[in-house]
């Protein structure tokens, strides 16, 4: 499949211009540290990211710092340990770590009790041969490590979530029921890190792994290319690796937003949902400093921060109707 241009301007110009000028906007390099991250509760993240940098925190600490304060907003109903209880009425959370320079990441998965769970995926890169640690196993890592916790499984929090325990699973997703902070950062010398936190899609099956934490799919970072960062229904990033193709195409010319937009097409093309119902939304920025975004809802909002601003913008709208002649042919 090849990508046409053309498609994509067609696309561009029937969105409108607010999304022909933001494209503008992002297509010039931006001054660095260069920080996006998913929705307009990602700004904090990126606002703390830059002042890390500025006193003289390394890259990793930018990601970690940044996504430690979206985690610690207790008004999220979707990151940290305020967010969405799984099915048993107990929180369970997502998170990695990417490392441009050398490659490195480190993610934890079904994590109870960790204030910080961002905080655990660094220490599993740094600290264990391995890259992903989950469930109980990755609980006792992050208190051995001093990280803290809380008891999740107590009274308290049975008694608060004793309603949703007598739900059955959802089968089909409201809207509004899964966020994810995913935070890219591009620092000043031009290596390119970023993270992923969130307690995943609200009345999951106890167990239940999102893309967030796995690698390729809800983040990916290339430090010879750029990174990309993904909110939306996970099973659907996943089973197309689906950061890992954003990457993909910004590494074949693409500008970060197009390869937002390629990706979902081509999701959207060969799978057999509805683009809306596949619940797609990405961030992506490049080595060059250029950025973009866009999601299969229309109002898919992210947040950028540079030196010189820091701002909530809309990414660009993917519908059905973008699907181009060349997008897939399995429908
Ligand atoms: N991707 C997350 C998950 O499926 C939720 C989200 O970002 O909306 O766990």
């Amino acid at each position: 499949m090849t990508h046409t241009r053309r498609h994509f301007l067609t696309t561009g110009l029937a969105l409108g211009t607010t999304i022909h000028s933001l494209r503008a906007d992002s297509n010039s390099p931006m001054s660095k540290p260069l920080i996006v991250s998913t929705w307009p509760f990602g700004k904090p993240g990126n606002d703390k990211a830059l002042e890390t940098l500025n006193n003289k925190g390394s890259l990793l600490d930018a990601v970690e710092q940044g996504i430690r304060l979206v985690e610690s907003d207790e008004k999220n109903r979707s990151v940290g340990i305020s967010g969405l209880p799984n099915a048993a009425g107990v929180v369970q959370q997502d998170s990695c770590i990417m490392s441009g320079p050398g490659h490195d990441a480190g993610s934890v998965a079904a994590i109870e009790g960790i204030l910080h769970p961002i905080s655990a995926a660094r220490r599993v890169m740094e600290k264990t041969p391995h890259v992903m640690l989950v469930g109980d196993g990755a609980r006792h890592f992050a208190i051995k490590e001093g990280l803290e916790s809380v008891e999740v499984n107590s009274r308290e929090f049975h008694e608060k979530w004793h309603k949703k325990q007598a739900e059955p699973a959802p089968t089909k997703l409201p809207k509004d029921n899964h966020d994810t902070v995913a935070l890219l950062v591009l620092d000043a010398e031009g290596n390119i890190a970023g993270g992923c936190s969130t307690s995943g899609w609200g009345g999951k099956l106890p167990g239940r792994v999102g893309d967030s934490p796995i690698i390729g799919s809800g983040l990916y970072v290339d430090n010879e290319v750029g990174a990309a960062g993904a909110t939306g229904l996970g099973e659907n990033m996943m089973r197309y690796c689906a950061s890992f193709m954003v990457v993909e195409y910004m590494r074949q010319g693409l500008h970060p937003e197009e390869a937002c937009l390629k990706t979902i097409e081509r999701i959207a093309a060969t799978d057999p949902k509805s683009a809306e119902d596949l619940h797609l939304n990405f961030v992506a920025l490049d080595k060059k400093g250029r950025f973009g975004a866009a999601g299969t809802g229309s109002g898919f909002q992210y947040s950028v921060t540079t030196p010189d601003s820091s701002r909530v913008l809309t990414g660009a709208n993917f519908t059905d109707k973008d699907i181009g002649p060349e997008g897939g042919n399995t429908k």
